[in-house]
């Protein structure tokens, strides 16, 4: 059954439970109440209506976030660069380009290609800025550190930020960092170092982290707070 509450659709869920649940799911903010099987309809109904403020708070909160999902790369969407919010600005050319302007990013791709050509075309504009901070910061926080990565290298990952061969030292970063505020890149360089003396996250690297940066709870907070892409 499907309530209409101040224009929110709710899916109520009969179910053999004592007492009623309200859900809003992630990620798309679908309203649901599961109730006992013998609760009248309208029993029901008006234990929504009492809800209604958090369930719009919940809403709200789902609507504000950064979210990525699958995207057409054309005028309207949004785009993520450093942490900074761009509206993207699709135009056509025989020639790729992207090129942030205000708040605008304007992408300009051939008028015949696809989504997956397009995205392909901004996943390698993000690599070259990942890559040019890396080489920025990885040495600054070698220093810092006294540690020091084999080598390094920029990968897609949907799962991980980071990740280390402790047997190799070799470091990959997760491309979409460069979708995050810069500090969020800092944590995951600094993070993976650690890895080349301290495998698991044990006390002695928490200590570590903890010496080189004290804030990197926060960081890692953000960081976690903003999903990664939409699982392929
Ligand atoms: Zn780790």
């Amino acid at each position: 059954m499907l309530l209409n509450i101040s224009g929110i659709p709710v899916e109520v869920c009969k179910k053999d439970i004592k007492n009623m649940h309200l859900y809003v799911k992630t990620p798309d903010g679908k309203v649901t109440v599961s109730a006992p099987l013998t609760m009248s309809n309208d029993v029901i109904e008006r234990f929504v209506r009492t809800k209604v403020g958090w369930i719009k708070k919940q809403i709200a909160k789902f609507d504000n976030q950064p979210r990525q999902s699958e995207r057409e790369y054309v005028s309207g969407e949004t785009l993520f660069v450093w942490g900074k919010r761009y509206y993207l600005w699709t135009e056509y050319g025989s020639r790729n380009s992207l090129v942030l302007s205000g708040d605008k990013a304007v992408l300009t791709v051939r008028k015949e290609s696809t989504a997956v050509q397009r995205e392909s075309f901004v996943r390698e504009w993000y690599r070259e800025l990942l890559k040019a901070e890396i080489a920025r910061l990885l040495p600054k926080w070698e220093k810092i550190t006294g540690l020091k990565a084999a080598g390094w290298q920029t990968k897609y990952m949907t799962t991980r930020w980071g990740t280390c061969n402790t047997k190799t030292a070799k470091i990959w970063i997760n491309l979409q960092l460069a979708k995050k505020t810069p500090e969020c890149l800092e944590y995951v360089i600094l993070h993976e170092l650690i890895h080349l003396v301290e495998r698991t996250h044990n006390e002695r690297f928490v200590s570590l982290m903890d010496a080189y940066m004290p804030m990197w709870r926060e960081v890692k907070a953000t960081l976690n707070d903003q999903t990664l892409d939409y699982m392929e």
